[in-house]
């Protein structure tokens, strides 16, 4: 097969017209102020794969904030500039593009951010993860379209390989592990024999990274169409324990997983729902770890919590007898996501068939009387509110009441009572 070494075609092809009409027009304007300008990243791999993609990261031997700022006066949009990075985002319409001007990076030490000087465009591919994410497509005018390849992504491409462009490179930015398992699973490639000889030698740089930039991988990975690919590989590997040496990765998870997919409540984040499964089975002081390793927001951490809340409460939550009311109770005061984690993976049926039922049906069940419109009937401003919403949710939960009149009755009701 004859190299493919020019993507003009593929540019016009798999990208919509507006952006590939901008990336020629912002060629031939950095090529008028005497730079050359590049497409480099994922979009470049993804258009020798045919995969779809839109992210367009732009890399100038130059100045990217001039040139961004040349550009947008031509497009009406907006321009996010990062002057500390010498870096720029240009936004219009639905499309974004980023702009960065090529720099070569120098890692001070294991994971420690590089030190960053200007540079041509081999720094700037140099200093990348891999391989196949370390090619460039020119767009100067007079070599629009040209395929740079200086590290052999093309044939790591081909070969269906995860390779990285040298042996500190997992040292310098551990981050590079979970990437590397993120790509290979995705692609469906392999992790080149020599670079997972390093990966499996680095796996101890893992704890030269912070937890936010672990969390930022692991986000990355929920994201994918099968993270629990992913995850398995990580935990074959050796790279789930450094989250914590009690997670797993193994075909219950990669069930409960597919589940979670397929169950999607609109109003849930399946990345937290996959979190929440992934900590499932940990005791509270582990999970305590995961949490404050992670740096998790608040919310994310209370659904970690919550999920094991639930599950301790798992006894209570399979008594047949329950009424809805009761359920709802039980349930209601955690977040839903952490409710879902408890569907997919408690161990006792009856209780996930009540959980079931509390997250399709109970949970959106809402009394028609307001706080107002029992005002209007008579009822004290007070807790005495409080009192009476209560007990007309909870009747509409057990089907005691249907309509407006109904929960009007039973308030009057309670309130004969209460002043007889
Ligand atoms: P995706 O691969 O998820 O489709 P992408 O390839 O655009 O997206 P990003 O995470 O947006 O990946 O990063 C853009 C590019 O920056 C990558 O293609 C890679 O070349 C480079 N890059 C990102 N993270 C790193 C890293 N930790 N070390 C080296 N290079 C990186």
């Amino acid at each position: 097969m004859t190299p493919i070494t020019d993507l003009a075609v593929r540019i016009e092809q798999q990208l919509p017209a507006e952006l590939a009409d901008f990336m020629k027009s912002a060629g031939n304007m950095a090529a008028d102020g005497g730079e050359k300008l590049y497409l480099v990243g994922g979009l470049v791999r993804d258009l020798l794969l045919g995969e779809a993609n839109l992210d367009i990261d732009l890399v100038v031997e130059g100045d990217a904030v001039a040139l961004a700022r040349r550009l947008s006066a031509g497009q009406a949009g907006k321009i996010t500039i990062h002057h500390r990075f010498n870096t720029a985002k240009l936004q219009w319409r639905k499309w974004t593009v980023d702009l960065a001007s090529a720099r070569s990076e120098h890692y001070p030490r294991p994971g420690a951010l590089p030190s960053v000087k200007p540079g041509q465009l081999s720094d700037d591919l140099f200093r990348r993860d891999f391989t196949i994410n370390a090619m460039a497509v020119a767009l100067a005018p007079q070599s629009y379209g040209q395929l740079i390849d200086l590290y052999g992504g093309l044939d790591d491409l081909e070969h269906r390989l995860v390779r990285i462009l040298h042996p500190k490179s997992f040292t310098d930015d551990a981050s590079r592990i979970w990437r590397a398992v993120r790509y290979e699973q995705r692609l469906d490639f392999q992790i080149e024999p020599e670079t997972l000889g390093l990966l499996r030698r680095d796996i101890p740089m893992l704890d030269t990274i912070s937890g936010d930039r672990v969390r930022y991988e692991l986000e990355c990975i929920f994201k994918e169409r099968s993270p629990e690919k992913a995850i398995k590989r990580a935990g074959e590997l050796g790279v789930l324990a450094k989250l914590h040496p009690s997670l797993t990765g193994n075909g219950w998870l990669a069930d409960r997983f597919d589940q979670a997919r397929r169950i999607s409540f609109p109003d849930q984040k399946l990345a937290d729902l996959y979190l929440a499964l992934l900590a499932y089975r940990l005791p509270d002081d582990d999970r305590e770890q995961l949490v404050s390793y992670l740096r998790l927001p608040k919310t994310l951490a209370r659904t970690l919590r919550d999920a094991g809340a639930v599950r301790a409460h798992l006894g209570e939550m399979a008594n047949t007898e329950l009424r809805p009311s009761q359920i709802y109770h039980l349930l209601g005061g955690y977040s839903s996501e952490a409710v879902t984690a408890n569907l997919l993976a408690g161990d006792l049926p009856p209780a996930r068939r009540n959980i079931q039922l509390y997250l399709e049906e109970l949970r959106s069940v809402k009394p028609v009387l307001a706080g107002r419109d029992l005002i209007d009937m008579g009822v004290t401003p007070g807790p005495g509110i409080g009192e009476a919403l209560r007990l007309i949710l909870d009747a509409r939960l057990d089907g005691t009441v249907k309509t407006r009149r109904d929960e009007e009755r039973l308030v009057g009701e309670w309130l004969a009572e209460k002043s007889g």
